[in-house]
């Protein structure tokens, strides 16, 4: 195994991040295959990345891109679009989207004509009509459009390709209505899929091991990188429910939060109580902190709310669910916010709460706390408890 940093989404359907497991495995895999020898040159480096161009209930579209470096040798830059049937997990071909193949050429043709006409040749005006969706091999599902490679002045040449888009709409009536999207702005915010962009092997949590949730509250701050470091170095993930206004000025402590394992939940905008303000007011709060977390993550969306003072009513609770998000509360608080100048308060506070299926609330935005969580962390894992998030304590226990 070269020096490879992979990041990719995981999802709700187990399947579908199957498939993408097995595409960042066989892509890993013919990297090192192509290094001749496989003696290890810290040089060589296999580098994929993702955005996720559009998700739903039904369906992700995303785009990963490769940088690929040979000792010496130039980087290659490659893309490749991905979309997935999240109920069977399955990845889509282009034809998957149509009802009707035929006629697809001349509605490619009907629609370049009006741009490029008096460009096309007659020769090249005759590709276009021949082209079928099974030409097609990269393609995507953007809001509002669906988009592919496509050289169309050689149809179906698959060098120099440039990428197209086409409006839903005049597709509809030949590609299934499901895939016909709605443009953003008119889109209400996908319901949640991504758990994690850097997924865990299955077995690094032991099910019958102990386990615990730290939890991290009104971050990001100052002092989240410090309890990033500590879960690193001691192999422990946890959970950070962030505050929306402070995530943006906080991109890269944020995007690093989930790049190693973490999970972020919604901690609303401004930390109001969400019973006491209005819809407007409450869809701001909630997808305004969704819209922040996934600009500084390339698309990260939570799928927890802890909401501020842990106050619920039930218009708050339907709106939540909603919008893809689930309640996580804590069961052990340490209230280590009353004494932020007392470390070993909060210290002695999460050791005393420690016990299998805890979920512990301590604060990241307090020096004295996360001093406290620096002492605690490799104390619990001596004791042998698994650090786990939210989401996977939820998985086990
Ligand atoms: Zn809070």
């Amino acid at each position: 195994m070269q020096n490879n940093e992979t990041t990719f989404p995981v999802f709700k359907s187990e399947k579908a991040t199957a498939t993408v497991r097995g595409y960042i495995g066989k892509e890993a895999e013919s990297f090192d295959s192509g290094l001749n020898g496989g003696s290890f040159d810290p040089r060589n480096k296999l580098v994929i990345g993702y955005t996720i161009l559009y998700q739903d209930d039904r369906i992700a579209s995303i785009r990963f891109s490769e940088q690929k470096r040979h000792a010496g040798q130039p980087t290659e830059l490659a893309t490749r679009f991905m979309t997935l049937d999240l109920g069977s997990g399955r990845e889509l071909a282009f034809k998957d989207l149509f009802v009707k193949t035929e006629g697809f050429g001349s509605l490619l043709y009907d629609y370049f004509k009006q741009d490029h006409g008096n460009d096309l040749s007659i020769a090249q005006q005759f590709g276009l009509l021949k082209l079928t969706p099974e030409n097609i091999h990269q393609f995507w599902v953007e809001p509002g459009y669906i988009g592919f490679m496509l050289n169309f002045q050689n149809p179906t040449e698959s060098q120099d390709q440039k990428r197209m888009s086409i409006a839903g709409t005049v597709l509809s009536g030949s590609v299934k209505p499901e895939y016909i999207t709605a443009k953003k702005g008119d889109t209400p915010l996908p319901v949640a899929y991504i758990v994690s962009s850097k997924p865990k092997p299955a077995d690094e949590i032991d099910p019958n091991g102990k386990m615990i949730a730290l939890t991290f509250d009104d971050g990001p701050g100052p002092f989240t990188d410090r309890v990033l470091d500590v879960l690193k170095q001691y192999h422990a993930h946890a959970t950070f429910f962030m505050i929306g206004r402070q995530v943006g000025g906080r991109a890269t402590t944020v995007n690093r939060v989930v790049t190693e394992g973490n999970e972020i939940g919604n901690h609303s905008w401004d930390h109001v109580s969400l019973p006491t303000i209005g819809q407007p007011r409450l869809t701001q709060e909630i997808l305004d902190t969704q819209r922040a977390i996934q600009a500084a993550t390339g698309g990260y969306t939570p799928i927890l709310m802890r909401p501020p003072y842990g106050a619920v009513n039930p218009a708050v609770q339907n709106y939540l669910t909603s919008q893809g998000l689930r309640t996580a509360l804590w069961t052990a608080d340490t209230q280590d916010w009353r004494h932020q100048d007392n470390s070993q308060s909060t210290y002695a506070a999460i050791m005393g709460a420690a016990n299998d299926g805890q979920v512990i609330l301590v604060h990241d935005i307090h020096q004295a706390s996360v001093e406290a969580v620096e002492r605690a962390v490799p104390e619990l894992r001596q004791q042998g408890y698994q650090l786990v998030t939210m989401s996977e304590l939820e998985r086990y226990r």
